[in-house]
């Protein structure tokens, strides 16, 4: 029987924490007693350098629970950087691995079916929603417009699919080969290649505590996605700036041939507002490419992603 480990990312979710604590480890012996995976499996929470008594929480249920485990990092890395950690320090330890968020809005029944289609073969299963009900109208169209986009830029992603997924361990160590210090986890994943497969689930509201995922975070997010894996952002500046070449040729052209008809152009407006237009166009190219330059910078000082200050696994 093939060793699982659930990996649960936590940045100061002491509210929430109990209630998922409980609804895993009844996840793990329901799945253990129906023989689907070895009775040694376990929940790995990684404390993301939590504020709030997130750690104490794991630590104590660590000495009474034995499927519960507690990877604490030295200080907060963010939710990437805090599941890359959980499957590095795993990949060794188990068979396969399920990522799931620690307020569980993502539904844990379907696990279950992720270990099923496991065990027929599937190194990737990814949990999809298939319906949006419990995000708000601005989230819901924001993230549309959001892979929409990623598509229109050649990105594979698998739509309506966050950080919810099964890997086995072969794809658990392919994953961990990619050494790039901006994770946006959701784009690498498809490129390890290997068999996949989708379940489909609704998606829940949070129960307690707060979202981690201020507007802010997602606008910087979903930045960090597009820049981290397409330059075709480049590739339009090259276009935009070729089209004004063009253009202001053909007014250049306009202008010499009304000033040989004996008549002039008046007016200073329009000059300024061209001076004007053209400065912020070149403002945001210069700040487009700025975004991969400060990108390139990142990753060649090869920082590491996440430091481990402890990790509890079982006594036993
Ligand atoms: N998280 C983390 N580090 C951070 C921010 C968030 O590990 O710096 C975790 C958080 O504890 C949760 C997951 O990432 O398990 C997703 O966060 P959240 O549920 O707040 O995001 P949302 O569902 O609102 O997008
Ligand atoms: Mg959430």
């Amino acid at each position: 029987m093939k060793r699982l480990g659930i990996i649960v990312p936590c940045y100061n979710e002491e509210e929430i924490f109990d209630y998922s604590k409980e609804k895993l480890t009844n996840l793990i012996k329901d799945l253990i007693e129906k023989k689907k995976i070895s009775s040694d499996s376990f929940i790995l929470f990684v404390d993301d350098g939590s504020k709030d008594k997130t750690w104490n929480k794991i630590e104590k249920e660590n000495k009474t629970n034995k499927y519960v485990y507690g990877l604490k990092l030295a200080g907060n890395v963010g939710h990437q950087n805090a599941l890359i950690a959980g499957i590095t320090e795993t990949v060794d330890l188990v068979d396969l691995s399920v990522s799931i968020d620690a307020d569980l809005q993502d539904d844990i029944n379907v696990i279950e079916n992720m270990v099923d289609k496991f065990n027929e073969g599937i190194d990737i299963v990814y949990g999809v929603r298939n319906d949006r009900q419990t995000d708000s109208f601005f989230k819901k169209t924001t993230a549309q417009m959001f892979y929409k986009f990623m598509q229109l830029l050649g990105v594979k992603s698998v739509y309506n699919h966050a950080d919810f997924r099964l890997m086995s361990k072969r794809a658990m160590q392919a994953l961990t080969e990619f050494k790039e210090k901006n994770l946006f986890l959701r784009g690498i994943v498809p490129l390890i290649g290997y068999q996949t497969d989708n379940v489909y689930y609704a998606r829940s509201e949070r129960i307690a505590g707060t979202s981690k995922y201020p507007l802010k975070k997602m606008l910087s997010f979903a930045l960090d996605g597009i820049t981290s894996f397409s330059i075709k952002p480049m590739t339009i500046i090259c276009g935009l700036g070729i089209f004004i070449i063009f253009a202001s040729i053909i007014a250049m052209i306009y202008s010499i041939v009304v000033y040989f008809m004996g008549d002039s152009l008046s007016g200073w407006s329009s000059l300024f507002c061209s001076i004007w237009f053209l400065g912020g166009v070149q403002l945001l190219c210069i700040g487009i490419i700025g975004q991969y330059i400060g990108k390139t910078y990142i990753e060649v000082k090869d920082r590491p992603r996440y430091i481990v200050e402890t990790f509890l696994k079982n006594k036993k």
